[in-house]
């Protein structure tokens, strides 16, 4: 079989530990045999990011926007333990918050499904993908203490000097607590459309929540910039793709998450979503199985895994001793990203080659032949645990039966 051509390059960006082993195994056994790897190579390994003062990650939030697809392994965000470790010259800033800040995007985190794995939730038949706004709310908070006896009122003085101000509260006969969140319609905009945009990628319906009843300016604000964006934008593509934009109270929304068999996105504030993806992920079964991509509003696509560079694991592989580490969420950050490049560049073989890869990878497990994260929870009879490397292999030999 002649290799598949790529056009166009797809930026890769390498990362740490013991995903950055499974990377190479990944590129050796699945990618590199059948596709001539078209790639813009960016090493956000920590040791090159500290070489370079962190301008390689800056870099490669610059490639991805140049070409418009991306593929990310799991990186270390550093703390103070890995500053000796590595012997940083300082904290770097976690990668992924600098290359979401530069492509503005919107991060969508999708679990994949297989038999004999059942989600806690047995109603839960399709995947639920969660879209978390990361802007603003409390993680961008004001907080004080506040003594009994005090008046604590909101100011907001505008470009002239004009003070608006509003009672918070009267704090009389006890001490209490205060906080003060903001956003921006500009994020909310942004957010807004990359999760437009995403579910017209994927043809699913949209799901949006918040709490616009209580919260009648802050949360209505938001549920007002969807709906008018939706409606002069995106209503006659939803209807021409067949799919809907759902708005509907957050405490709602959840009961319907519950009850419902899945197949759509839920959009979220961040709060919610910090908390919502939690609950999805681990009502879905393993963070080896989570995928997750950064969609910016324009239409650029980063891909990676939603689980960390396993650390563990990498002392064991060190150390000489077997590992079981699932690379199912990393294969499928490839294939998203050898699929999105494909539809861009009309190249039909990439695309065909990257569902066969999933076909194959999923077969695997459905086989029975599985990573010791899935052993634990899968409900198969003849189910077997292998190591890392002989799970590629596995799925090498089904991928070559697909094509
Ligand atoms: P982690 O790497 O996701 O691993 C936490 C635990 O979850 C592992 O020890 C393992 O459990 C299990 N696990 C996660 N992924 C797995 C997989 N593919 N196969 C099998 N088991 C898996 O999280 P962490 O240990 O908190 O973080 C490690 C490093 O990753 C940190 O330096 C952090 O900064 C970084 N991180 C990066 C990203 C990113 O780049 N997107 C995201 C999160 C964390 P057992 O040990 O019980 O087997
Ligand atoms: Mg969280």
């Amino acid at each position: 079989m002649e290799k598949i051509k790529m056009p166009t390059p797809l930026v890769e960006m390498d990362g740490d530990e013991m995903t950055r082993v499974i990377w190479k195994m990944i590129k050796d056994i699945l990618l590199a045999p059948y596709i001539d790897l078209n790639t813009e190579y960016y090493d956000l390994g920590l040791v090159h990011r500290n070489e370079t003062n962190d301008r390689v990650t800056i870099d490669s939030a610059n490639a991805a926007k140049k070409y418009g697809v991306a593929v990310k392994c799991a990186t270390i965000t550093p703390n103070a333990q890995r500053m000796t470790e590595y012997d940083l010259k300082e904290m770097w800033k976690s990668p992924n918050g600098t290359i979401r800040a530069i492509l503005d995007g919107t991060v969508f985190r999708a679990p994949i499904i297989v038999k004999g794995i059942t989600p806690l939730i047995p109603t839960w038949k399709k995947p639920i993908t969660i879209a978390r706004h990361a802007y603003g709310d409390v993680y961008k908070n004001t907080e004080m203490t506040v003594p009994d006896g005090a008046k604590a009122e909101l100011v907001v003085t505008d470009k002239d000097g004009n003070e608006t101000r509003e009672l918070i509260h009267n704090f009389k006969g006890s001490d209490g607590i205060i906080q003060g969140l903001h956003n921006i319609d500009e994020s909310i905009a942004s957010f807004a459309r990359s999760c437009f945009n995403f579910a017209l990628d994927i043809k699913q319906d949209l799901w949006f929540a918040a709490k616009d009843t209580i919260s009648k300016k802050y949360d209505h604000r938001f549920k007002d910039i969807f709906r008018e964006i939706y409606d002069r934008e995106y209503d006659e593509k939803f209807k021409a793709a067949g799919i809907e934009y759902f708005y509907t109270l957050i405490d709602d929304a959840v009961a319907r998450v519950v009850r419902s068999e899945g197949g759509y996105i839920w959009a979220c504030k961040n709060y919610d979503g910090d908390v919502m993806s939690d609950m999805v992920a681990t009502a879905f079964g393993s963070l080896g199985m989570m995928t997750s991509v950064l969609v910016s509003p324009d239409g650029i696509y980063e891909y990676e895994a939603a689980h960390g560079t396993v650390t563990r694991h990498y002392y064991k592989h060190l150390k000489g001793e077997e590992t079981s580490t699932n690379s199912v969420a990393t294969i499928f950050a490839w294939s998203g990203a050898l699929k999105k490049r494909g539809q861009l560049d009309n190249v039909k073989e990439l695309c065909g080659f990257a569902e066969k890869l999933e076909k194959a990878t999923v077969q695997t497990i459905e086989d029975g032949v599985m990573t010791g994260d899935l052993y634990v929870l899968s409900d198969l009879e003849n189910k077997k645990k292998v190591n890392t490397e002989d799970f590629l292999k596995e799925i090498k030999i089904r991928l070559d039966q697909l094509l």
